[in-house]
């Protein structure tokens, strides 16, 4: 099957490419689940944009370094910002239902934000409402789409990818080839035991990327998310960052030492509104001190109407467990969210490989630095997108490999044994906290691993070693603490390390 644009993942950020691709040429979506499941769906708190009265693109742009943690690149940022509000107005051409209160456009407010500047839809199903609208939009444009297709390797003729290997739903495997391919396969979540991400993020566009020869930059900056829903037996599933924009506290769990306490404002003048990585970390130390499993998020204070009609999918999800948020605090943990790094792009969308380009997740392209803020991501994804196919129409250059770039020379291709041994492995060695010997521990652990088996669940426990691998190797050269990578042992940030780790195969094939 031949291409003009092959496109791989359908979040909001293949998604948006493909709408745009499938205006040059014969366009495909290849994914590896149903069309509609990726992180994107599940996105509750929204999509960060100066659009209301009185913020500006100054501010935006300053939270976002702020947050960045000093590893943001301030001109990636500056595209961000500025060109948000176009990728809003086109969102909403597009059908997107963003929220609106007395005819304005209803604005959010979220942590480390200065301004209420988040658009949401269907209060707190943001994600799902741009999803479907997406999916509409592709299937109406003519685009092929090969769902239930797990893309194994991208095929490259010197250096340039050409393609990619699949494995179709029964398993046989099958090629694509193409004159351009756009990466857009998401986060990595689920490398660790607890994690917002659905099944389907696991990494496997950096892997796909790392093995054809494309730099990876910022490997071990991974956000948790302070705030996951912590009840037994119950999966993980996130209460947005907007419930604490909306006035909800944060308290010390039952029993411990006086339960019900307020804790934030103790490590942070934000509160509860400080950046995400220090209030996962806060809850984390919080938990450890009272040896409970959790800490409690209290909305209970807020009008009941108000809490059920803003967070219509937070409150009916928790009422599903027996548990309403309108009278009783939500027991949290933090989880792994949000995978900063990943394979590195220049401004356009460019990967170091020619044909190859990268957008949204899986991309490292410099805008959130060590440190997400947050509902910046979906942003990213439509902003990228769109640069990435103009950049593609315009020639063929690939990225110039940034400065910082290292080869790696990794042991040998393993795989995890199971899901559940690597989520526990980088969970508690390469985690919310991390130390030089538990990073050594999990590097030896992964490098013993055997080979990997067939199949596509085979290929994926491959790539998730493979991230992992990087993840570690990455959080061990780093020997400070900077935004969301802590280190027991070098708890603060040291100025020589304002600067990236960029690793890239020595021997590509
Ligand atoms: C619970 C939750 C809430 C969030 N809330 C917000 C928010 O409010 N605001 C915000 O800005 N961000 C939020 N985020 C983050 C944001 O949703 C994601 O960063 C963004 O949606 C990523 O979009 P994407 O298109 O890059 O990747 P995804 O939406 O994850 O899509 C990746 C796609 O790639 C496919 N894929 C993966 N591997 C392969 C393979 N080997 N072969 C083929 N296809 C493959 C997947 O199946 C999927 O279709 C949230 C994330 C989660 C999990």
């Amino acid at each position: 099957m031949n291409y003009d644009y092959l496109i791989l993942g359908s979040g909001i950020a293949g998604l948006y490419a493909a709408l745009l691709a499938a205006q040059h040429g014969r366009t495909a979506v290849v994914t590896k689940g149903p069309i509609e499941e990726s992180n994107t769906k599940y996105a509750q708190g929204g999509i960060a944009a100066a659009v209301g009265p009185g913020d500006s693109v100054t501010a935006h742009r300053n939270d976002t370094l702020a947050a960045g943690a000093g590893l943001c690149d301030p001109a990636a940022v500056d595209v961000l910002v500025r060109e948000a509000p176009d990728r809003i107005r086109r969102l909403t051409e597009l059908g997107v239902p963003f929220d609106s209160e007395e005819g304005q456009v209803a604005l959010g407010r979220e942590g480390a934000h200065s301004r209420a500047r988040i658009l949401h839809a269907g209060g707190d199903r943001t994600g799902d409402a741009i999803e479907t609208v997406m999916v509409r939009r592709v299937r109406e444009a003519g685009v092929e789409v090969f769902d239930r297709h797990a893309v194994t390797e991208l095929r490259t003729r010197d250096g340039r990818v050409t393609g990619v290997e699949a494995l179709d739903p029964t398993g046989r495997p099958v090629l694509f080839q193409a004159t351009r391919t756009i990466l857009a396969t998401g986060g990595a979540g689920q490398l660790y035991t607890l994690t917002t991400n659905p099944s389907v993020a696991t990494g496997d566009g950096v892997a796909l990327a790392w093995r054809a020869g494309a730099v990876v930059r910022d490997m071990e900056f991974v956000q948790f998310h302070p705030t996951a829903l912590a009840l037994p037996g119950v999966p993980t599933f996130l209460l947005t960052e907007a419930l604490r924009g909306e006035g909800a506290i944060l308290r010390t769990p039952a029993g411990a030492g006086g339960g019900g306490r307020a804790f934030m404002p103790n490590y942070h003048p934000l509160g509860d509104l400080a950046p995400r990585d220090v209030v996962a970390r806060a809850i984390a130390t919080e938990m450890r001190r009272s040896g409970s499993d959790h800490v409690l998020l209290d909305i209970t204070h807020a009008d009941p109407d108000f809490i059920a009609a803003r967070f219509p999918g937070v409150h009916q999800h928790c009422l599903r467990y027996e548990l309403d948020i309108t009278r009783a605090p939500a027991p949290v943990a933090p989880a792994a969210h949000y995978f900063m790094g990943g394979v590195y792009t220049d401004h356009w969308g460019r990967t170091t490989l020619p044909g190859l380009y990268a957008c949204g997740e899986v991309a490292s392209t410099g805008v959130h630095g060590a440190n997400r803020l947050a509902s910046n991501s979906l942003l990213e994804t439509v902003v990228f997108a769109q640069r990435a196919v103009e950049a593609s129409q315009r020639g063929d250059a690939p990225a110039a490999p940034p400065p910082d770039t290292t080869p790696l020379a990794l042991p040998r291709l393993t795989a995890a044994p199971d899901r559940a041994t690597l989520q526990s492995l980088l969970w508690s060695q390469a985690g919310i906290v991390r130390d030089p010997q538990g990073l050594a521990d999990a590097a030896a652990t992964i490098d013993a691993w055997g080979a990997p088996s067939a199949g596509v669940e085979g290929a994926t426990l491959a790539n998730m070693a493979l991230v992992g691998r990087l993840i570690v190797q990455a959080a061990s050269r780093r020997t400070e603490s900077r935004g969301a990578h802590y280190r027991s042992d070098a708890p603060e940030s040291d100025p020589n390390w304002r600067r990236h780790l960029s690793f890239v195969r020595p021997d590509p094939q």
